[in-house]
């Protein structure tokens, strides 16, 4: 490949096929993003997942398209991060979203644990939001660039698990746009309008220009 060709490149710093789907669509729609491929970092070898030992999610995001330009040589790469925020519990589970009852990304005990810290929560301090933080880095000669959009999805944590769709706290996530209907209850096309990532998508592709 052609030193040319790899500065059209953005490499996806994702093992997510959904993700990737979601940001090429929506990132490679911009104008400044326009003849960009967009490729996994999943398809371009097998690096090892970077320490995630930020203390927000765009400190997070930040170390995963970091290490996929470190990894790969390639010059443009995204990551996202992304969590749910409980206002009861003080931004908990937050950047700790997919590890928080132990294993990493074993839904069902993070649901099972959200569900036990909020069992003496009254209705009307169960708000929360799902956020997601998505950067955009940028390296040539003269030295790094660094954009990044932020989203909030906000909703109302449910007292029990309803719908089939989605992942992680979807099924205990009420949203506020739609009250009564879950997360997990939505298509994949309708969570995709209104989600946290679409949003700091959205955000991102407004600071790109
Ligand atoms: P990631 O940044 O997409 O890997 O998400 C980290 C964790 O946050 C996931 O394992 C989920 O527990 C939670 N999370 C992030 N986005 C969503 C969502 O759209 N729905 C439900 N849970 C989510």
């Amino acid at each position: 490949m052609s030193v040319i060709d790899s500065k059209r490149i953005v490499v996806v710093a994702t093992g997510n096929a959904h993700k990737l789907t979601e940001i090429e669509s929506i990132l490679g729609a911009s104008p400044a993003m326009s003849g960009m491929r967009f490729v996994a970092l999943g398809d371009l070898g097998d690096f090892p997942d970077p320490v995630e030992d930020g203390e927000t999610f765009y400190e997070n995001a930040l170390i995963k398209a970091r290490a996929a330009l470190d990894e790969t040589g390639y010059s443009m790469a995204v990551a996202d991060d992304s969590g749910l925020m409980v206002d009861a519990l003080d931004g908990a589970p937050g950047i700790f979203s997919a590890r928080w009852a132990g294993e990493h990304g074993n839904d069902d005990a993070n649901n099972t644990k959200l569900l036990e810290e909020m069992a003496n929560v009254p209705d009307e301090k169960r708000t929360a939001r799902f956020h997601s933080s998505v950067v955009l880095v940028t390296r040539d000669e003269d030295g790094e660039e660094v954009l990044a959009g932020e989203g909030d999805c906000e909703g109302v944590v449910a007292h029990d698990c309803r719908g089939t769709n989605g992942f992680g706290y979807d099924p205990l996530f009420d949203l506020a746009d739609i009250p009564g209907k879950r997360m997990a209850e939505l298509k994949p096309e309708e969570k995709n309008a209104i989600s946290h990532r679409r949003r700091a998508l959205d955000d991102l592709v407004r600071k790109l220009g």
